[in-house]
């Protein structure tokens, strides 16, 4: 339901916290966050309210300075902690907003690759989906290019790797995402909003756009993976 990643140079999981609390109005019932900690990826997850995932933040903190989050609407799988993005699967960790149709038929085919699936959600195919690609050999620009054309349905989507410390990668389909560029910092959002917090500074994806973020780099490919540029735009001042 709500999206949001941050690629930053302090720690990130509370500003995630916020930025999903700005998302909170258009309901959820479960939130996570992941980052990464010296490479290495982890993440918190909570069934219900943020406040929930506040908790277990402050019991068990979530260093780092490059994360994603979500608030998660359930379609797919019921609301529990185990169903709540962020999904993992070996260094892969994604957060996904709406619906992929033919994840059956994928989960079906990484079953018989030896993938095994701790959810019942749509999401966690698209990180097998990745793994299975990097497991090829592909880097995870490559493997994220080739996943999206398997893909059917609305979505829009926001991952990291472990032991990339300075790549994010989004993509949207008839699902909004957003960019936010900031200093030295790049943001990702479902929701402009989501980013005022950050940077007015925005930069809306097209329908079937992807982007690869560094702190300091953005590229954005089309459908077709050509590289375009979208314009930035500053977004309206909301406090
Ligand atoms: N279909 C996904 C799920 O059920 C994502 C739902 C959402 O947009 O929050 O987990």
């Amino acid at each position: 339901c709500g999206i949001v990643g941050i690629l930053g140079n302090t720690e990130v999981a509370p500003l995630l916290v916020d930025a999903l609390k700005r998302l909170e109005y258009r309901g959820y019932d479960s939130a996570g966050v992941a980052t990464l900690h010296d490479g290495q990826l982890d993440r918190r997850r909570a069934a219900g309210k943020l406040r929930n995932l506040e908790l277990i933040l402050n019991d068990n903190p979530l260093p780092g300075t490059i994360g994603i989050g979500h608030t998660r609407w359930a379609t797919h799988g019921i609301p529990n902690e185990t169903n709540a993005h962020p999904h993992r699967a070996g260094n892969i960790a994604a957060v996904h907003n709406g619906i992929i149709e033919n994840f059956r038929e994928l989960r079906h085919s990484l079953a018989e690759n030896g993938h095994t699936f701790e959810s019942e959600t749509d999401s966690e195919t698209i990180v097998h989906l990745i793994k299975r690609e990097m497991d090829k050999g592909f880097k995870p620009v490559q493997a994220v290019a080739v996943v999206l054309k398997m893909l059917k349905g609305a979505f829009s989507l926001a991952i990291i790797f472990g032991g990339e410390d300075n790549l994010m990668i989004g993509a949207r389909r008839g699902s909004p995402l957003a960019v936010g560029h900031g200093e030295g910092e790049m943001f990702l959002g479902s929701d402009a909003f989501a980013l005022a917090p950050f940077t007015d500074k925005v930069t809306y994806l097209d329908d079937g756009d992807w982007a690869v973020l560094s702190r300091s780099t953005i590229q954005i490919f089309n459908e077709n993976d050509e590289l375009v540029e979208r314009q930035q735009t500053v977004a309206m001042a909301s406090a």
